[in-house]
């Protein structure tokens, strides 16, 4: 069996790992994201003398995953503002000397949940992240979706709700997905922990109007078979019954296909306990070893 290097890079922790082509992860550290100058030595020590045929990487962005571009495979306007215009892939790829993959975290995720989860056999599915922020990874006719950069779906703009006084996190839209509904967003506006407010109904009808106008928008745009829901807000199970009611009613009957009138099976939680960033990195990084051979 062959061994894969996965990074699932995010802005406040990197999850390392080392897998094999069936999906299984074999050995995971996590340290936290610093400095390049902190950070990315720990990274190669934890990867070199490992045996590793390739690295996938699935980052925080924005990112550039244009192959043709001068700056591929670089971190660039990020808000972490030491990891700007941070040549992540070729600093790694020259250190280790193997094919690396790189793209999106979400659209890791959503690669490892086509390839071993609830997403298999699909031509098209969505992954969404709700947590620190928001994300959106598509497959569409099979594809891992890139476009002029990459989808960038935490930042649609929502009708706000006139009741919500809470001006949104995001410091360039006052309405967008992320800034009214990330984590961040529920604890700015109910002033505690997302975690600790599980028992607050109010809180969760809000919130599962914005992600069900979110996925609204969605569906009306990329046509997915399948809407797949991530990250630490979404272990609020509550939400699950609720955003499909509202979804129900905002489609308001327009479109009528099979996956539609079984929203149970249509809009669903991240199926491989919350590993699927980190195998989605694996199979990234297999998909650079097949490129390159
Ligand atoms: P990240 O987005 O940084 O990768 P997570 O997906 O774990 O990490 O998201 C962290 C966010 O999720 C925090 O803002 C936190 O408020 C929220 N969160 C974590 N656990 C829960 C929970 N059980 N219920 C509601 N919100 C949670
Ligand atoms: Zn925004």
């Amino acid at each position: 069996m062959m061994k894969l290097g996965a990074l699932e890079a995010g802005g406040t922790k990197m999850v390392c790992a080392v897998g094999n082509e069936k999906g299984e992860i074999l050995e995971q550290i996590s340290i936290p994201t610093e400095t390049p100058e902190i950070t990315v030595p720990r990274l190669i020590s934890f990867y070199k003398d490992k045996g590793i045929e390739a690295l996938g990487i699935g980052c925080f962005g924005p990112i550039d995953v244009n192959r043709s571009s001068a700056s591929y495979g670089f971190i660039t306007t990020t808000p972490k503002l030491a990891w700007q215009h941070y040549n992540i892939t070729g600093v790694l790829k020259e250190a280790l000397g193997i094919p690396v993959g790189f793209d999106t975290d979400v659209n890791g995720s959503v690669l490892g949940e086509h390839t071993w989860g609830i997403g298999r056999g699909l031509d098209s599915c969505i992954y969404i992240t709700v947590g620190t922020g928001i994300g959106v990874g598509v497959i569409s006719e099979g594809r891992l979706l890139h476009g002029m950069l990459h989808p960038e779906g935490g930042h649609i703009l929502l009708q706000k709700m006139p009741e919500d006084t809470y001006r949104g996190f995001c410091p360039f839209h006052e309405n967008c997905f992320e800034g009214l509904a990330a984590g961040p967003a529920i604890e700015g506006r109910w002033g505690k922990k997302a975690s600790e407010l599980s028992g607050e109904r109010k809180v969760w009808e809000l919130e599962a109007e914005y992600i069900a106008q979110a996925l609204v928008n969605y569906t009306c745009i990329l046509s997915p078979q399948r809407i797949i829901l991530g990250g630490g807000v979404m272990h609020q199970q509550q939400l699950f019954p609720m955003i499909r009611a509202r979804f129900r009613e905002l489609l308001n009957g327009y479109l009528k296909t099979k996956e539609l009138e079984d929203l149970d099976s249509y809009i669903v939680p991240q199926s491989l306990d919350d590993k699927q960033g980190v195998m989605g990195a694996l199979k990234l990084g297999m998909m650079e070893l097949e490129r390159d051979t």
